[in-house]
């Protein structure tokens, strides 16, 4: 097989969480509503109605389009789409075209080989989303609530290299819009979307081959597994001396593989030209200054911060910040912490080791747990001064999450304290050895894996409460021969 260089270019699409839809005051909660009840006029398309555009909407595009490094552009023109469908009712979508919102930004990536590396967006514009079709066995039903839904739709230029560029594009991306708020991102429920697509060229060249777009992909996973696929299917054709044909696939999930649906439509075909029943959208400098100033911290500059400031590994710091949640509750944590003279990488050891095993076993957000980031200090001290064995702080942990209740309070009633008390493991040690005399002959005979039997045998006598370090030290002495 020749040698080919794979050039990728995303089309993500996102609901936005607004109240209202795009253009009508009906609610834009598409998921809680029996079908169809979240509709008038408006997004039904019925004669004579008219479209009033939703200043939250075109804020959180603005917002997005900062995020992601663009200019906001003054002036933006909401434009028709032209193109027939049964869960399209004008026969047109509202959208933008050569005036969106946003254009020329970029985003980093962390490309496979850990360089840090640059993708460009080259717009971000809003539109309405479709109505839902339910392709049934004889029939297809539609579901209107959804249709009117405000929807950006967020482009890069082909800077991609391989799909696992484009799974980390499309993580960071989602990170993004849920830092901001902006939207659920959540691809299973069909609030992200994306449209990959792809070309080859030999290594080398610098001109762009002809691109197949892949559509239907409701997953990274599926992303990553379709432009694989893609590839190794243009390779194939261009070693045999085919040309690519310029097409629209489908990823099918049950195949594993690209499925043309049809040739690929150009934007001649949908007859682009002005909305002519909304106002074009004048965007003041000063109120993009303002949303400017309102943008939280991003994850890349937070991780960034992590590193930095708290002395954390990049891979540490990343695993933190991939939620906002996570990452606010690491700082509570670590400030919490501080003050108890515990530094910043015990908390993220804490939070992403028992912690996270916690949230995953329970299937849960950090919201739903009942741990105040001063509890969960407090019982990090506990166990770094040793006043608590680490296994019974991982008990404690699984009770405060149950329960709510401060960790010195479970200590005490469960008697954790942990026996460091000479006297008393020199005892237990003491009893052990004279009742396995077999044992402490084949540890003299050379046997040192016997020493952590005994440890063992130590800990289960005290319910995990000994001191590991005074055990250690007493049984070396005692089965010196
Ligand atoms: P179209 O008009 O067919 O939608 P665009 O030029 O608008 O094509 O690009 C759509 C997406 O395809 C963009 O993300 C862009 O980066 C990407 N793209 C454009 N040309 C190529 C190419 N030759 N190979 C891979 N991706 C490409
Ligand atoms: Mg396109
Ligand atoms: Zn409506």
């Amino acid at each position: 097989m020749a040698d080919y260089q794979a050039i990728i270019g995303m089309e993500v699409h996102a609901q936005l969480l607004t109240r209202s839809k795009m253009f009508c005051g009906c609610s834009a909660d598409a998921f809680g509503a029996q079908p169809n009840t979240n509709v008038c006029p408006v997004c039904l398309a019925l004669p004579g109605a008219l479209p009033v555009a939703n200043r939250r909407a075109v804020e959180q595009t603005v917002t997005v389009g900062l995020a992601l490094n663009c200019q906001i552009n003054e002036t933006a023109v909401f434009s028709r789409k032209n193109y027939f469908y049964p869960d399209l009712p004008k026969g047109y979508q509202i959208s933008m075209y050569d005036f969106p919102l946003c254009q020329h930004g970029w985003v980093e990536i962390e490309s496979p080989d850990g360089a840090q590396k640059r993708i460009r967006i080259r717009r971000v514009h809003l539109e309405e989303d479709t109505a839902k079709s339910y392709h049934m066995v004889e029939r297809t039903l539609v579901d209107f609530n959804r249709a009117g839904l405000p929807l950006i739709e967020i482009v890069t230029e082909p800077d991609l290299r391989s799909p696992e560029e484009a799974r980390q594009y499309l993580m960071g991306l989602r990170t993004v819009l849920r830092y901001l708020g902006v939207s659920s991102a959540d691809m299973e429920k069909g609030a992200m979307r994306c449209e990959a697509n792809v070309s080859l060229r030999p290594a080398g060249s610098d001109e762009l081959g002809t691109k197949v777009e892949v559509k239907n992909l409701n997953s990274f996973r599926a992303v990553k597994q379709a432009l694989a696929y893609e590839i190794e299917r243009q390779a194939e054709a261009l070693d045999a001396g085919q040309r690519v044909r310029q097409v629209t696939m489908g990823w099918s999930e049950a195949r594993g593989q690209t499925v043309e649906q049809r040739a690929k439509e150009e934007s001649e075909d949908y007859r682009y030209f002005p909305e002519p029943d909304l106002p074009r959208l004048q965007v003041a400098p000063a109120w993009v200054e303002e949303l400017r100033a309102a943008l939280p911290e991003m994850p890349d500059v937070l991780q960034k911060r992590f590193v930095a400031e708290y002395g954390l590994s990049p891979l540490e710091a990343s695993v933190l910040v991939d939620d906002r949640n996570v990452a606010d509750y690491f700082i509570r944590t670590t400030e919490a912490a501080v003050e108890r003279a515990i530094p910043p990488r015990i908390v993220a050891n804490w939070i992403t080791g028992d912690f996270f095993r916690l949230l995953k076993a329970r299937d849960g957000e950090i919201s739903d747990l009942q741990i105040t980031p001063a509890a969960l200090a407090e019982l990090i001290r506990l166990v770094e001064r040793q006043e608590i064995t680490a296994s019974s702080g991982k008990t404690v942990l699984e009770e405060m999450a149950a329960t709510g209740r401060p960790p010195g309070e479970i200590v005490r009633e469960r008697r954790l304290g942990q026996i460091s008390d000479q006297e008393v493991l020199d005892q237990i040690v003491g009893e052990l050895i004279a009742a396995h005399p077999e044992e402490v002959a084949t540890y003299r005979a050379g046997k040192e894996t016997v020493l952590q039997w005994f440890m063992g045998q130590v800990m289960r006598a005290t319910r995990g409460k000994a001191d590991p370090q005074v055990v250690l030290s007493l049984l070396e002495e005692k089965l010196k021969p």
